[in-house]
């Protein structure tokens, strides 16, 4: 249920509902906005009823049941856009476009200074670089692990940029949380529930890539697994969906970026690398996504494709992603966005 409190409610009668929400067994999630304040009150849907009797307390405008089954991931509870910031001046969600780039790998400290500097200066935000690996073959390149996020890390401060990697066990939340501004979870763990609500304790904002055979819903479920554990600050990523098609290493689901955007008050970003599989194929999908409403854009970038470790073939040289920058700019402007 949603308790909707009038515009004028004082703190001492939003606290009160937020006590008698908890006396009667259900968890408060309060939604301060710019106009009003909402509490979510959140637990066992068959009693939800018993919360009905708060309409008559102090400063309450009115209760109203959630319909969606992802509630605090819902406009229905927060209809306003969920801006995360993640650094000064680097925010996600709201006017600016995010970009985001690097390796999938962390492979050298070498490799990631270039990278971060290369990428910062055709005007990405946060720099990327995967440190556990989640390979679909145990004979792949797993990820220079712990080495690898210092190195991100320390690559990250060289550019002055943020960083982002993936966690791939709930054990790794706190470790990965010490070095990296954001948590990823891959696209393999989007239905991993224990790492969603252990990460979703983190204050880290999290990047929560779409599974590629989960639907709008699920992912949104998804989602809701770290919000109900107190996260505010999702980032969701469409990263292409397991078609017929072969043409492309997965399917770009550009309808679900407006699909998202309708039903979520949280950031939407594409990933066009991990869509098409082919580095070709990014910076036409990267446009795309931008045109479709995207609030950013997850770019694999290695100073030599060739010769990376995982993801080559998908990865955009330092010339071929400062191309793509440009190629953006019009799509950034008519989608009304700065970068
Ligand atoms: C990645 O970002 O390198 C990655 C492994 O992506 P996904 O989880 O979307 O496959
Ligand atoms: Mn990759």
């Amino acid at each position: 249920m949603i308790i909707v409190m009038g515009a004028g409610a004082a703190q001492k009668e939003i606290r009160t509902v937020i006590a008698r929400i908890k006396a009667l067994g259900y968890t408060p999630h309060p939604i301060f906005g710019k106009e009003r304040t909402v509490i979510g009150a959140i637990g066992d849907e068959r009693g939800k009823i018993v919360l009905q009797g708060l309409e008559s307390l102090p400063g309450v405008e009115r209760v109203v049941p959630i319909l969606k089954p992802y509630k605090l991931a819902s406009r229905e509870v927060k209809p306003e856009r969920t801006v995360i910031r993640i650094a000064p001046g680097v925010t996600v969600g709201d006017r600016q476009l995010l970009v985001i780039a690097g390796p999938c790998s962390v492979e050298s400290e070498a490799q990631m200074i270039e990278t971060a500097l290369a990428v910062r200066k055709a005007g990405a935000h946060v720099l990327r670089g995967g440190a556990w690996k989640p390979r679909t073959s145990p004979y792949a390149f797993q990820g220079l692990e712990v080495k690898g996020l210092k190195i991100l890390r320390k690559a990250g401060d060289r550019a002055g940029m943020p960083i982002v990697t993936e966690v791939m066990t709930p054990a790794d939340v706190d470790l990965i949380a010490q070095f990296s501004d954001i948590l990823q979870v891959g696209a393999r763990n989007v239905q991993n529930f224990s790492l969603l609500k252990r990460i979703g304790k983190s204050k880290r904002p999290i990047l929560l890539k779409r599974g590629m055979m989960t639907t709008i819903t699920e992912y949104l479920m998804s989602a809701e697994y770290c919000l109900s554990e107190g996260s505010r600050q999702v980032i969701l990523c469409e990263r292409g969906i397991r078609t017929f098609e072969d043409a492309t290493r997965n399917t770009l689901d550009l309808s679900a970026i407006p699909v998202l955007k309708d039903r979520t008050h949280l950031p939407v970003i594409a990933d066009p690398s991990h869509a098409t599989g082919v580095a070709r194929l990014v910076p036409p999908m990267a446009c795309a996504a931008v045109a479709a409403g995207a609030d950013g854009l997850m770019i694999e970038v290695h100073p030599t494709p060739e010769k990376a470790l995982s993801d080559g073939p998908q990865s955009l040289t330092f010339p071929k992603f400062a191309e793509m920058m440009a190629m953006l700019r019009p799509f950034i402007a008519a989608a009304g966005r700065t970068l």
